[in-house]
């Protein structure tokens, strides 16, 4: 079983400090990035919308802060990472500019992607920079994440990320191309994984432990990450990127695993509004409302009769119809006072009657799902 790297809309391509920043100067590997925008404006030319979760900063800016030592303290990680993300962010910049293509980067901590409303504010920003076809590059904010609040690995980060905005696609570029049976690296005849449609304890049990050296995470990470991509619906796949132009080796059929989820991204993410939310607040629609809803649209200001609860912008609310069956459940743009403010009105009038200009919709279409 194959699958083809140029059927992916959103990719998030996540890229290991090793392949980026040479082991020996600690400096970017310019030849490399250069190649890897070129792979980017490629498959961006074919349609495909691009997120680069890039490590890096640490392995950057501890070379340029003279901490050579094997292992540092996290005080050191976090002064390293202030110092090489700037430096990674220019690299980005330049190499994605010579393709004319815009960069903008997003420093997450663990806290963003996991509360719902910093999720949802991260989640809008990412998208709004990919409508306007910029490449965001994402690493942690490292400089304030302490260790109980770390990811500590881009492997997870880029799937977390992955999640959140709906990508279809994860590239985790590697300096191995893929998954072994055993540690290929102790065991020459370790038998290679293609493909993996179940994370079976078996398949978890062939992670080995992170390597030494620059990356921060092993095979372990990775399945933690396929695990999460694909709870998602996202399809995730670890290739190797220690050659020049790795997207175009991976979609020229490259040897490499594919973890593939049996949900597509939306199936999944509503799945999660039904299932794993509690609902904390009602809104009620009129009849013209409840049709557009029925046929896929977003539920909008005007369609709104009342609103009752308290809820806060963000937190999953129920639709109702008029006589009081539930329609659907969704993820509010608004709290409940604002949403009621608003309620009955049209969206051009949004900014006025609240002093700023929020999300058209009430409900997008994207955070809604219908139930009844
Ligand atoms: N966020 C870290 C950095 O940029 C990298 C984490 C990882 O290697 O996965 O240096």
């Amino acid at each position: 079983m194959s699958e083809d790297l140029s059927r992916a809309r959103r990719l998030v391509v996540k890229i290991g400090s090793s392949l980026l920043v040479d082991q020996g100067s600690g400096a970017v590997r310019r030849d490399w990035l250069n190649a890897l925008a070129d792979d980017i404006h490629h498959l961006r030319s074919a349609g495909t919308e691009i997120l680069v979760v890039s490590s890096g900063a640490i392995a950057v800016g501890r070379r340029h802060l003279g901490l050579m030592q094997k292992s540092i303290r996290l005080e050191e990680k976090q002064a390293a990472a202030a110092c090489g993300q700037i430096q990674l962010a220019h690299a980005y910049q330049e190499a994605l500019a010579r393709h004319g293509i815009s960069v903008a980067q997003i420093l997450l901590t663990l806290g963003d992607t996991e509360e719902r409303r910093r999720h949802l504010n991260a989640r809008s920003t990412i998208v709004q920079l990919l409508t306007m076809g910029a490449v965001p590059v994402v690493n942690e904010n490292d400089t304030v994440a302490t260790t109980e609040i770390r990811f500590g690995d881009n492997d997870r980060l880029a799937a977390r990320v992955a999640a959140m905005i709906s990508a279809d696609t994860l590239v985790l570029l590697s300096d191995i191309d893929g998954l072994y049976e055993s540690d290929p690296r102790e065991n020459p005849e370790a038998v290679h994984v293609p493909w993996v449609g179940d994370i079976s304890p078996a398949i978890e049990a062939m992670a080995g432990k992170a390597p030494a050296g620059y990356s921060s995470g092993g095979m372990e990470t990775k399945i933690a990450a396929a695990k999460i991509a694909t709870a998602a619906g996202c399809r995730m796949v670890i290739s190797n990127g220690v050659d020049t132009h790795p997207l175009e080796r991976l979609a020229a059929g490259a040897r490499c695993t594919w973890f593939v989820p049996s949900a597509s991204p939306l199936t999944a993410r509503k799945r999660w509004i039904v299932g794993s939310l509690n609902p904390v607040g009602e809104v009620v629609v009129d009849a013209g409302a409840q049709s557009a809803l029925k046929q896929g649209k977003s539920l909008l200001p005007p369609g709104v009769v009342c609103v009752r609860g308290s809820f806060a912008r963000g937190d999953a609310v129920i639709i109702r119809s008029n006589d009081g069956q539930e329609i659907g459940r969704g993820l509010s743009a608004y709290s409940n006072v604002d949403a009621a403010r608003i309620a009955g009105r049209k969206s051009g009038e949004i900014a006025e009657i609240l002093g700023y200009r929020g999300r058209d919709e009430l409900i997008h279409r994207d955070d809604l799902v219908l139930t009844g």
